[in-house]
């Protein structure tokens, strides 16, 4: 028995025999890439499983992991769970994470959850022969006295800013993980830098989320009560805010051809930066809220500014274009309000 397929290559029918066909798909599943993401529930995870259903890949297999499937905090548990999915690659997002509110309260907690999870995983990534490891840090680890912008090599220049130096110095500790994992056993895991993420499935508490989905519930409940929307702090710092989709498609770039073990910074330009105040002001414009707006300047408006340069990921990447803000921020709150009911809150 036999059949005809198409090579697109030689650009005529070729046939095939039973026996071809068993072996490409032997071929194929020798070379399946089974990628399991840590974190695959919350912000990122849920943006990088949009796009990866999107593109459909045959060759790779997703898993994405929630805290349900394993507390990554747990050795066994962890171990468990490689056993279980024996992936060929990890994005491992799986965190503590939170706004710069949750980060004041829990400095300790931020510190330890975090390390035992990077501790679990990059080391049964290396039991488990794992190829190769994208882990996340973030801009707010960087050094709170630096020059701007801050760029890939300034990583372990200072201290963090006070606000949040448990989450930071853990963070920092992956860039080390890496470098030594590569150096004693020739482990290929890198990492990824991004800036302040929004989109859907983000985290919408008041209490322990980041602004913008901070700022998304409350309009929410200012429209929906009539009461005024509270801004915290002066609204004058400064972020660089990336939506989880653009992310997403840049992660998944970095996991399949991002071939050095040193981080890179994933942001949107220095000249895409924009203040709080500006942030706030385009949540009200989808919302088109008519009401009251204050600022509470007695809360904190933690580190002025943290503007990272993109230029690393420009070489690579000249011609990426990111998702306006503007265009992000109404998807977001779309989301939100046909979401209000099972979103994180
Ligand atoms: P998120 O929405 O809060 O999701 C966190 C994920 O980690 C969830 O899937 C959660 O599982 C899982 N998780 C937490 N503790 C765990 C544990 N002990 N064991 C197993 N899983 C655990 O966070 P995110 O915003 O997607 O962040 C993803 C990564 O990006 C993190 O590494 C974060 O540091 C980094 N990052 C985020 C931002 C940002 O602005 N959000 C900026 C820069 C970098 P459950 O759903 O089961 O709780
Ligand atoms: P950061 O970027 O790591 O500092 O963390 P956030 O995403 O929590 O952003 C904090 C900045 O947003 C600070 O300047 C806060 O004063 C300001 N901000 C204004 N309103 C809110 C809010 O409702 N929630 C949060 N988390 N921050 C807010």
């Amino acid at each position: 028995m036999c059949c005809f397929v198409y090579d697109y290559f030689l650009h005529r029918q070729i046939r095939l025999t039973i026996k071809d066909i068993r072996n490409h798909n032997r071929k194929m599943a020798e070379t399946e890439m089974v990628i399991m993401v840590t974190g695959g529930s919350g912000l990122v995870g849920q943006a990088i499983k949009t796009v990866v259903e999107e593109e459909k890949h045959s060759n790779e297999r997703w898993i994405f992991l929630s805290s349900k499937d394993a507390d990554l905090k747990n050795t066994a548990e962890t171990r468990a769970v490689f056993e279980k999915y024996k992936p060929t690659h990890v994005i491992h997002l799986a965190a503590m994470v939170g706004g710069l509110f949750r980060n004041l309260k829990y400095n300790c907690d931020f510190l330890r959850f975090n390390q035992l999870i990077n501790d679990n995983v990059l080391e049964s990534c290396k039991d488990f022969k794992v190829q190769k490891v994208v882990s996340c840090l973030s801009t707010c680890i960087f050094p709170d006295k630096t020059t701007y912008p801050i760029d890939e090599t300034m990583i372990h220049n200072g201290p963090p800013h006070q606000s949040n130096f448990g989450y930071s110095y853990a963070k920092r500790m992956i860039d080390v993980m890496n470098q030594a994992y590569h150096q004693q056993y020739g482990c290929n895991f890198t990492s990824v830098i991004p800036t302040n993420v929004y989109g859907p499935h983000d985290n919408f508490s008041l209490e322990d989320g980041h602004v913008l989905p901070g700022l998304i519930n409350k309009v929410y409940m200012a429209k929906k009560n009539g009461t005024p929307f509270t801004i915290w702090g002066t609204g004058k710092p400064l972020r660089q805010f990336i939506y989880s989709i653009d992310l997403a498609k840049l992660m998944i770039w970095a996991l399949r051809d991002y071939n050095d073990i040193s981080p890179i910074i994933l942001s949107v330009d220095e000249a895409d930066e924009v203040s709080i105040k500006e942030a706030a002001e385009m949540v009200i414009d989808a919302f088109e809220f008519k009401g009251e707006v204050v600022f509470d300047t007695s809360k904190s408006d933690g580190q002025f500014k943290k503007t990272a340069s993109n230029a690393k990921l420009r070489k690579y990447l000249p011609d990426y274009k990111f998702t306006p803000i503007q265009q992000g921020i109404k998807e977001t709150v779309n989301w939100f309000i046909e979401n209000y009911e099972s979103a994180r809150k």
